[in-house]
């Protein structure tokens, strides 16, 4: 952990600013292990391999945890040569303008650190936060970035002062948290007035739940990850070749999408078939491991992020539901 993220850090419970009580530091500026704690309520919290823990490994999101360290460069851009992850974050934050120095933008949900990898590139201070051990993937990858922050912790109780970040991105969480109103509602507090929120949830629709995912997942989500995945890898080249044809189809492609619970980007052809061979194993590990997966409806969203102070609220043309505003 940077010192330097001890300026916007805040006990989880109360929101005061922590204090480092203990510390074994690598250089000046970086503490490997140490304790955090609140003068207000007295609570501590550990500071482990680097990283600030908030919350225990084993949660909800264990699953993520394992996807992440398992496949932590698959989309990171700068790994695999293209451009999907600085698109994705540049389409659905609209955010145009470079951050600068002073600034400290937030990933909630970062998991390998495919989007902080594209914020960091501005001068700005970029904090991710998980609740599963991806951070460690991301600390392995990303860590090294001077201006990298990496946290464990819940987005229910993310453990920042009040008002104190210009920005915040949350993309494809939202909906694997046990509350997706309550997560939603818990980011706006730690931005500063005008403060810019980007979220993208998976949407519900009329047909949404009856996708074959969501019917796999009443017997999947209860699997060890490691004997699902290793039914994906055997799943894969029978239904692959199938989908390779099938999705292409013009009109009927969106249904078999619909039909057959594999990932596969036949419309994203500057990736290698290698790469979208390895992207569809993670996605579709994506699709049938985490253990919640509540697709929301536009008005709720728009409603919850009124009540938690949100304004100049739009939404945006991209796939999800992808939504933007700022602090009142
Ligand atoms: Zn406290």
């Amino acid at each position: 952990m940077k010192k330097k993220l001890l300026q916007v850090l805040g006990c989880p419970e109360c929101h005061e600013a922590l204090e480092l009580t203990e510390k074994e530091l690598v250089r000046d500026d970086e503490i490997l292990t140490g304790l955090l704690g609140c003068h207000e309520c007295g609570n501590q919290w550990p500071i482990k391999s680097g990283i600030p823990r908030f919350v225990e490994s084993d949660n909800y999101a264990s699953s993520f945890g394992y996807q992440w360290n398992k496949f932590k460069k698959v989309q990171i851009d700068s790994m695999n040569g293209v451009a999907q992850s600085e698109r994705r974050l540049h389409a659905e934050s609209e955010w145009k303008n470079k951050w600068t120095s002073e600034e400290w933008v937030l990933d909630v949900g970062c998991g390998a650190g495919r989007f902080l990898e594209v914020a960091s590139r501005d001068n700005c201070e970029v904090v991710g936060v998980d609740i599963s051990n991806a951070v460690d993937a991301a600390a392995e990858i990303l860590g090294g970035r001077n201006n990298v922050h990496l946290v464990q912790a819940s987005i229910f109780k993310l453990p920042f002062r009040d008002g104190v970040l210009d920005a915040c991105y949350c993309i494809g969480v939202i909906q694997h948290t046990p509350d997706p109103s309550l997560a939603l509602s818990a980011m706006p507090r730690v931005l500063k007035a005008r403060g810019k929120l980007a979220v993208t949830i998976y949407e519900c629709k009329k047909f949404t739940l009856l996708n074959s995912k969501y019917l796999l997942r009443h017997f999947t989500r209860w699997l060890n990850p490691k004997i699902l995945l290793a039914l994906i890898y055997c799943m894969m080249p029978i239904l692959w070749p199938l989908t390779e044809v099938l999705f292409r189809l013009p009109v009927l492609g969106r249904l078999f999408r619909f039909l057959i619970p594999i990932a596969n980007y036949v419309e994203k052809p500057e990736l290698s078939w290698k790469q979208r061979y390895q992207w569809a194993v993670l996605d579709t590990f994506d699709m049938l491991a985490p253990h919640y997966d509540q697709p929301q409806k536009e008005a709720d969203v728009f409603n919850v992020l009124q009540n938690a102070g949100v304004g100049q609220i739009r939404r945006l043309n991209n796939p999800g539901l992808n939504v933007v505003g700022q602090r009142n």
